[in-house]
């Protein structure tokens, strides 16, 4: 069991993925998308519907890692909003939607 003080140890050394693994990202994860009623929160502010299947950080986790499980510095969006918001990660959408699958 990590704790938060932990996780934002390892993000600061380079490893997202032990965050991305740890109970404390997974649960908070799910409140985020309940809170948002599971919809993409982009698409939500042009009128369209689309389901969210990401919870993305506000402030980046590298940059920002004490934001990782704050309220304010999360939403939920769909994979397309989310590689809008993270158009370096073009490259790798592929294996990151089947990672996202993983923890529905
Ligand atoms: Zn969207
Ligand atoms: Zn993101």
């Amino acid at each position: 069991m990590h704790t938060i003080e932990q996780l934002v140890d390892s993000i600061k050394s380079g490893n997202e993925i032990a965050f991305y693994k740890s109970m404390v990202w997974l649960r908070k994860r799910k409140q985020i998308l309940k809170r948002d009623n599971y919809e993409c929160q982009h698409c939500k502010l042009k009128g369209m519907y689309s389901k969210a299947e990401t919870v993305h950080h506000i402030k980046h986790l590298k940059d920002y890692p004490e934001l990782a499980i704050e309220d304010n510095n999360l939403i939920s969006l769909c994979n397309v909003c989310h590689n809008i918001v993270h158009p370096e990660k073009l490259k790798i959408i592929k294996k990151e939607i089947v990672s996202e699958e993983r923890w529905e």
